[in-house]
């Protein structure tokens, strides 16, 4: 049996690390390797650690947005700038999140889903930091990270869902995701234990 190459390696532990989000919406996952391709930890996206959501905090897909640390940037939380040299996300990074990836020295970035609205790719461009789509990787056609639309909150339109989402990925090409990759990202990252996102 062939060895799993380490692109589908992180991108498989971002993967499961994904599967431990409370958003009902969109799980995102990241893992981060050192320059050994040891495990320096994995993350997801989630409300600030420890904190319990208020009852029907769930119910909008739009307004739970502002409040969702992304799996990057709590990934981040967890090392030291230039100790992580890959990055997996399952969805690629926004731009914030990118910029956060940059500022920490992430020289490789993998990633699984597009999302047409960030610049990050612009941006690995400039600072020379590799950006590269795994789409096919253990795990990467099961247990689905993004809920389609109609379900959960009927109110809103696709678009508007997709709108709704900062790290989001137009799989389906139909969705319009907002241009405002930034709010949650900023988000203060602190503790280690953030690994909800
Ligand atoms: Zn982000």
């Amino acid at each position: 049996m062939s060895r799993l190459p380490i692109p589908q390696y992180v991108m498989a532990l971002a993967h499961v690390a994904a599967l431990r989000s409370e958003d009902p919406y969109r799980k995102v996952g990241a893992a981060a390797l050192d320059k050994d391709n040891r495990v320096i930890g994995t993350a997801y996206n989630g409300l600030f650690p420890g904190f319990t959501a208020p009852e029907g905090f769930w119910v909008s897909r739009k307004d739970r947005q502002k409040y969702m640390l992304h799996a990057e940037i709590n990934l981040c939380s967890l090392f030291k700038r230039g100790e992580a040299r890959i990055v997996a996300c399952t969805t690629m990074p926004c731009t914030s999140c990118m910029q956060a990836l940059c500022a920490h020295g992430v020289k490789t970035i993998y990633y699984g889903e597009v999302y047409k609205e960030s610049e990050a790719p612009a941006i690995a461009a400039m600072y020379g930091v590799e950006l590269i789509q795994v789409p096919e990787y253990p795990l990467s056609h099961r247990f689905p990270l993004v809920q389609q639309s109609s379900a959960a909150d009927g109110t809103a339109s696709a678009a508007d869902d997709a709108a709704s989402e900062v790290c989001t990925a137009s799989e389906a090409g139909t969705a319009s995701e907002a241009g405002t990759p930034a709010a949650p990202d900023v988000a203060p990252a602190t503790s280690a234990d953030s690994a909800t996102r």
